[in-house]
């Protein structure tokens, strides 16, 4: 067995105004990082429609491919902006996270990692936000039941912000538990512990600014190990935002790439024991580039690791 990349020069597509941080040098920082990896390299296919429409309305696909500029930028709003190619861009990003369900459902591989962009976590049911347009890892998530008939999947978000978008999406779906753990106050704002959903599907544990990685492993170790391993998910999909690390800049938890590392151990040790192993990851936030190269290195080479 091995372990995937999926990626496609699309995601390079998407282009943000200069010095906004969801920039397109972000995805050659991954892949340099990844360069030398023994992976199993795929091009991520465009998503079918039908894909995006697990979880948004008709109505809002219309209004992402029209708002999309033939030249410049559009603007969703102050953080979230669209340029020729984005809308290919978020189709390659979800086509990814389908095809890595896909492949590792298969036991064509025992996990995967797709580096793609934009991010997806923010985008709610009928709102791009948050830099993101498509929730990418929600979709993911709706495909592997829905398609490949599992009965539960886990969502872990280690990114430093609130996934609000993927726990609009899932919160009504008791098949799907979704974790985060998030700095808090921060942006969105959502995230509170006593958010839990109408199943108690959701588990919402909020770091204060300053938090480091024992502070980090303490709450994941208390609040969300027991919470994924009483659940018996049949596959993890992670949402893996890098922007906790301690240098980057759009936050103030002080994580380092071995606390990536300790928490991708972790999952892989949960999936190894409730679903055969099977870890889907993708790509979310990280704004300091070599910083992010490097998380994502060390994420990946855990995947590659128990995957092998
Ligand atoms: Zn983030």
């Amino acid at each position: 067995m091995s372990t995937a990349l999926l990626t496609h020069p699309d995601c390079a597509r998407h282009e943000t105004p200069p010095g906004h941080p969801e920039q397109v040098a972000r995805l050659a920082a991954v892949l340099d990082a990844l360069a030398d990896a023994d992976l199993v390299r795929r091009a991520a296919p465009l998503a079918a429609d039908d894909d995006i429409l697990r979880v948004h309305p008709p109505g809002y696909l219309n209004t992402v491919k029209e708002a999309e500029p033939e030249e410049g930028w559009a603007a969703f709003d102050g953080d979230t902006f669209l340029s020729p190619g984005s809308v290919a861009a978020a189709y390659r990003a979800v086509g990814a996270a389908v095809t890595a369900v896909d492949m590792v459902m298969a036991g064509e591989v025992a996990n995967a990692f797709c580096a793609v962009r934009p991010p997806g976590h923010h985008a709610e049911h009928g709102t791009a936000m948050g830099f993101c347009l498509f929730g990418t890892v929600a979709i993911a998530a709706k495909h592997a039941l829905d398609h490949h008939g599992l009965s539960r999947v886990a969502i872990v978000d280690f990114d430093v912000h609130h996934g609000n978008g993927t726990q609009d999406l899932v919160e009504a779906d008791g098949r799907i538990l979704f974790c985060s753990t998030h700095q808090m106050p921060l942006y969105p704002g959502t995230g509170a512990r006593h958010e839990t959903g109408a199943h108690n599907t959701v588990v919402n544990i909020p770091l204060g600014n300053g938090s480091d990685g024992r502070d980090f492993r303490a709450l994941v170790t208390t609040g969300i190990l027991p919470r994924i391993d009483a659940f018996q998910p049949e596959l993890i999909l992670i949402s893996a935002g890098f922007d906790a690390h301690r240098d980057d800049p759009l936050a103030g938890v002080e994580l380092v790439e071995a606390d990536f590392e300790w928490i991708t151990e972790r999952l892989c040790d949960l999936a190894d024991t409730h679903a055969g192993g099977k870890v889907v990851s993708c790509l979310e936030g990280g704004y300091d580039l070599a910083a992010l190269g490097r998380s994502a290195r060390a994420h990946v080479d855990v995947l590659r690791e128990r995957g092998a």
